[in-house]
């Protein structure tokens, strides 16, 4: 049954967009993910959506805060002495998947919250060495501040260096070495376990020159090497970029999407198939003399009203209970409309938008957070997916297609709209496919050849056994990158069934897998999930009913799906070997 959208929507976002536009300094910083229940004992850790893919609790014993690296070291000596499980948990703990648990409840979490310190910064040489908990916010401001520019990045400037790096996170390029941030370190000092001899940890500098296969290893490590205490980054001197926004009709996008990012340096690409609609980011790289003192203060990263949050939630969830897929598609087309008129938030001198082309410094142009700034204000504003205010709550698809099958996925992808055409509006109410390019990685882990990133964003219920509107499709789009199309899943994103078999895709899986051998024979930085995702013991597929509803599982069995609910499970439209919950009709007519 389908309801046309409350009349009442189309004022609440834009009332929402405009309270963004304005309201930009205040917002109450995100939770600590690492709580305990005594002190620095009995602890949990969660990620900064406050839900893990399976919805479990990760615990440890305890949870140590070294504030230099001779405490770290101390710290990985006592854990190793003793057989410790450890694993690394970061300010804000920005990854999905369950990186930063240890396994069974008498396990240690090492925070990098105050490792964030700069320890050095030589503007001649054009190096920095940080700490690994500084943010990727702090690495670009010390940067500027000696005239210096981080080439590439995520747009996100929570994560912190550690992190990133853990997870091989990227920015758009195919220029360069691309926009991997790992790949423009030139040296990592990490501490790992040691034998006795060593007084049970060892402190490793790597770098390609003289330790090149354990560089390789540790610049994408999933923190099971040890811990990174701090990285060297080889910068750039400043520069400006120019940045353009154009929405076109999709109907050569297979082909564009092939080409646009050889020609400009830090192209991406918004993509709203239902509308039939791309937004091309032209973003060039222009003389630090040309005149221009844009910023690119990212609306969705702005400080939100909680309140305004939770109303836009609660409309997704009424949309999503009555089957109100023409609410979700207006509602779709009036933020894409709205973000775009308001240049999703790029401003041409930091307070107004005048016309494109906006050019400012890279400093200030390439990522952005200020929902991060800390003033307290009892969370009447909050990042929005902040899992303390009933915000957004999402899966997130996150996978790199390799550049010479991206044309044909698309035109898979268009060929799943062409049968349902209002599909995946539940995709544009969350921004739209952002499409990043990356590059091959000398990283064993890093991506494998050139590709576009596809980031897909969508309604996840509060009840993991309630099924979504058209999830077939988003399922099927799912399983044709990830099996059609052998894409590499972002090791910080995605649902469990992303990782199966993944490391098979990796060429260089063997040489990591010596280096974490050599570096921790015990295992102790490794966990349950490390040892599934790395092919070394057990399944990340976790079946039982209902599973393939939260991507614990491919569905082979009606029960993975809803079939109470009229949700079973079926081949794929497009790509037959796929297996989804599709709802069949006459199984329940009202949900
Ligand atoms: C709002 C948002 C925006 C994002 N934008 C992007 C983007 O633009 N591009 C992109 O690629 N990704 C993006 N991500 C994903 C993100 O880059 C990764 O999940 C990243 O790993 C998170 O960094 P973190 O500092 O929060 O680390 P965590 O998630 O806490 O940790 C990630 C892994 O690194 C390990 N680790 C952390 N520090 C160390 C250390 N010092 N030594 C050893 N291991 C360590 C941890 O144990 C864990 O295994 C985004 C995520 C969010 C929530």
């Amino acid at each position: 049954m389908a309801f046309t959208s409350p009349p009442s929507y189309r004022t609440l976002t834009g009332l929402y967009y405009i309270f963004t536009l304005v309201h930009t300094a205040v917002s109450t910083p995100p939770d600590d993910p690492v709580k305990c229940v005594s002190g620095n004992m009995n602890c949990t850790v969660t990620n900064s959506y406050g839900a893990f893919p399976d919805r479990s609790t990760c615990r440890a014993a305890n949870v140590a805060y070294p504030k230099t690296e001779a405490e770290l070291v101390s710290v990985v000596a006592a854990a190793t002495q003793a057989g410790r499980k450890m694993r690394v948990t970061t300010r804000y703990s920005h990854s999905i998947t369950k990186l930063v648990c240890t396994d069974g409840t008498d396990g240690l979490f090492i925070s990098t919250k105050f490792l964030n310190h700069t320890v050095q910064a030589n503007a001649t040489a054009m190096t920095l060495t940080v700490e690994s908990g500084t943010t990727l916010r702090q690495l670009i401001a010390e940067a500027a501040k000696i005239g210096l520019a981080l080439p590439y990045a995520p747009y996100w400037w929570g994560l912190t260096v550690g992190g990133l790096m853990g997870t091989g996170a990227h920015g758009s390029s195919l220029w360069g070495k691309g926009s991997a941030v790992h790949d423009y370190v030139t040296e990592i000092r990490m501490v790992s376990p040691g034998s006795v001899n060593d007084g049970f940890a060892k402190i490793r500098v790597l770098s390609e020159i003289t330790t090149p296969n354990e560089f390789k290893a540790a610049k994408v490590s999933l923190g099971v090497l040890g811990v990174i205490s701090q990285v060297t980054f080889k910068l750039q001197p400043m520069f400006k970029r120019s940045l353009t926004y154009t929405m076109r009709n999709d109907w050569d996008f297979e082909d564009q999407a092939v080409t646009f990012g050889k020609k400009h340096e830090f192209a991406d690409f918004i993509w709203l198939p239902s509308q039939g609609k791309v937004v091309y980011r032209r973003d060039d790289r222009v003389p630090v003399n040309t005149s221009g003192n844009g910023l690119f203060d990212f609306l969705p990263f702005r400080s939100q009203l909680s309140a305004a949050i939770a109303i836009i939630r609660s409309s997704e969830e009424t949309q999503e209970t009555f089957r109100d897929v023409n609410g979700k598609c207006v509602g779709a087309t009036i933020i894409s409309s709205t973000l775009f008129a308001t240049s999703y938030g790029l401003t041409n001198n930091g307070i107004i938008f005048t016309g494109y082309p906006v050019v400012g410094s890279q400093d200030r142009m390439m990522s952005s957070g200020s929902c991060l700034d800390s003033l307290q204000d009892g969370l009447i504003t909050a990042c929005g997916w902040d899992s303390r205010i009933r915000g957004e709550f999402f899966h997130q698809t996150t996978f790199s297609v390799p550049l010479t099958q991206v044309k044909s996925f698309i035109s898979d992808i268009k060929s799943l709209v062409k049968i349902e055409p209002k599909s995946l509006c539940g995709l544009e109410l969350h921004y739209g496919i952002l499409m990043r390019y990356v590059t091959s990685s000398p990283a064993y882990l890093g991506k494998e050849t050139e590709a576009l990133d596809f980031d897909i964003t969508y309604y996840r219920s509060k009840d993991p056994l309630t099924p979504r509107l058209y999830e077939d499709f988003i399922e099927e789009i799912e399983q044709i990158a990830l099996f059609k199309y052998n894409a590499l899943p972002h090791w910080g994103k995605n649902r469990n069934l992303a990782f199966d078999g993944v490391i098979q895709k990796y060429n260089n899986a063997p040489a990591f897998l010596k280096v974490k051998e050599s570096y921790d024979p015990k295992g102790l930085f490794s966990s349950e999930w490390t040892d599934q995702i790395l092919g070394i013991k057990g399944s990340v597929t976790i079946i039982k009913d209902g599973c393939a509803l939260e991507g614990l599982c491919i569905c082979s069995k009606d029960v993975h799906c809803a079939p109470a609910k009229g949700y079973l499970c079926r081949p794929g439209k497009v790509y037959k070997e796929a297996r989804v919950c599709t709802r069949v009709d006459g199984i329940v007519s009202v949900i």
